[in-house]
């Protein structure tokens, strides 16, 4: 009895654990949850868009025996990128924040899940309907030019003839970026999972709640969840909005408040 148990065990724990790219992604993070994992080189503790984009890009870099636990449901997980409507800018004064939200677009672009779109183009219009803010909308427009964005001014006219639903009052003038985007925020987080458990570096687990760390002599040493403790050389937080509680686990103060 204890033999084919066993054996049976033998051959789930391949055909779960050690074949995960046969399976598809939403069979996967069933058994993901099922299975808890006790070790692994890197915890990442969050799966929304910054814990599925850390684990696609370390794997990418060559990182190995990543773990991603997220105390939500993968990949609908409760967490912000649940909520986000995916409004996407990518002209920013900064060059290095216009430059990620460039490579971010074209990224996204590149992802669907069942014929369903991470982001659709559809454009941005800023509006100026005062003096100040037009000659602002006029500076970014030659900003967009050094950072290598198309950008648009449009007269009121223009802007109208866009969108005819706004309001002609007061308008003065809009500046495009035809190449910006709504974004599906879980689907942009769960397509960078897909692509990082492909690589076979990255596991993701959902339903495991992190209640503590392990740390000894200064050094995090194991991640303490509901299930069980996972030992580990590095985690990751990547916990969003409860990030200041999983700081005060270690006594670390995160200025963080969410309004
Ligand atoms: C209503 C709303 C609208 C928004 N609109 C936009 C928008 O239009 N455009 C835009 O760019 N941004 C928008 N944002 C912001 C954007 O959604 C967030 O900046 C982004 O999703 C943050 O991602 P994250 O991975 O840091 O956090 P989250 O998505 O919150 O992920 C953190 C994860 O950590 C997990 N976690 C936390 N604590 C633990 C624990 N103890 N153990 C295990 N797991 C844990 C959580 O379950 C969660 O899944 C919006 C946000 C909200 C709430």
């Amino acid at each position: 009895m204890y033999l084919v148990a066993s054996l049976i065990w033998q051959k789930l724990r391949h055909t779960l654990i050690f074949e995960p790219m046969a399976l598809p992604a939403k069979q996967l993070n069933f058994i993901t949850e099922i299975i808890m994992q006790n070790s692994a080189s890197l915890v990442i503790i969050g799966s929304g868009i910054v814990g599925c984009s850390a684990a696609y890009h370390l794997s990418k870099l060559g990182w190995k025996d990543i773990l991603v636990i997220d105390q939500g449901e993968l990949f609908h997980t409760g967490g912000s990128t649940s909520h986000a409507p995916g409004t996407l800018f990518q002209l920013n004064p900064s060059k290095m924040m216009t430059k990620f939200s460039k490579y971010t677009h074209d990224l996204y672009d590149s992802f669907s899940i069942d014929g369903v779109k991470a982001v659709e183009r559809l454009g941005s219009l800023q509006l100026a309907h005062n003096p100040e803010r037009w000659k602002e909308l006029k500076r970014l427009h030659s900003i967009s030019k050094s950072w290598d964005l198309e950008t648009e001014l449009l007269s009121a006219e223009e802007t109208l003839r866009k969108l005819p639903i706004l309001s002609s009052d007061k308008l003065i003038g809009s500046l495009s970026t035809p190449s910006d985007a709504t974004g599906r925020a879980v689907i942009a987080a769960e397509s960078m999972a897909r692509k990082a458990i492909e690589t076979g570096a990255v596991k993701f687990q959902g339903k495991t709640r992190v209640s503590g760390f392990d740390i000894r002599n200064g050094v995090v040493r194991g991640v303490i969840t509901e299930q069980g403790n996972i030992s580990c050389e590095k985690a990751l937080v990547c916990g969003g909005i409860w990030g200041p509680s999983l700081g005060e686990m270690i006594g670390m103060n995160i200025p963080l408040q969410p309004l």
